[in-house]
């Protein structure tokens, strides 16, 4: 059984994931994919370099994600672009990567993303669990954690689905709008949840 597991930026997809995975479920995440397949020797490396010139890229070649996340988000269609040349190759590889852990030990596994629905990933999943947080706790945590301005957050938000889209969409939900303590006890209830259903 595959369960998404997304929310916006910063409502503790990440910390909610470790949580599962303490508890046993394997996981994948989506950024990290995405981040494998713009990896020096990908063609969607070199996709981008040809549209938007060396720029975008730093001295060993990689891509310099702070330049090119400057340029498509002033600009949505290169936004547009990126996605329509990224998100089909993530999808695929994540494909590779579920397959794999579907054949492991895990009871279930989790494919962690914060663009669940966005770019069409939601179509890999048999269930969905939102992380939710009240919008003002997700900026607080995001500028806490990152180096962003409070514009960058809210430009990153604008681009993602709302908190009411996103909870109208999943079938679960978790509250991590309190401490880590009260999220964990959520976690194992809907643990032992997903166990019974893998076992159905
Ligand atoms: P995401 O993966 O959704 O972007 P993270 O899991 O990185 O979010 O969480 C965002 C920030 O908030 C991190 O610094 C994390 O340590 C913190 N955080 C997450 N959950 C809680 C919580 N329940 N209480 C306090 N801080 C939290």
């Amino acid at each position: 059984m595959i369960i998404g597991l997304t929310g916006g930026i910063g409502s503790g997809k990440s910390t909610v994931a470790l949580a599962f995975a303490e508890l046993g479920a394997a996981w994948v995440d989506a950024d990290d994919v995405a981040r494998e397949i713009v990896a020096p020797g990908e063609p969607a490396l070199a996709a981008i370099a040809e549209r938007h010139g060396r720029g975008v890229l730093k001295a060993d070649g990689s891509l310099d994600r702070a330049a090119l996340r400057e340029r498509i988000f002033a600009d949505p269609a290169e936004r547009k672009w990126l996605e329509e040349e990224t998100h089909p190759r993530v999808r695929e590889r994540l494909v590779e990567h579920l397959k794999r852990l579907e054949a492991g030990p895990a009871p279930y596994v989790l494919l962690v993303s914060p663009l669940l629905f966005e770019s069409g990933q939601d179509a890999l999943i048999e269930r969905c669990l939102v992380v939710d947080v009240p919008e003002a706790t997700q900026r607080a945590r995001t500028l806490a954690r990152d180096g962003v301005s409070p514009e960058q957050v809210e430009a990153i938000m604008a681009a993602q689905l709302s908190r009411r889209q996103r909870l109208s969409r999943g079938c679960d939900v978790v509250d991590n709008g309190g401490d880590r303590a009260f999220m964990r006890a959520q976690a194992g209830a809907l643990d032992a949840c997903y166990r019974l259903l893998a076992r159905a």
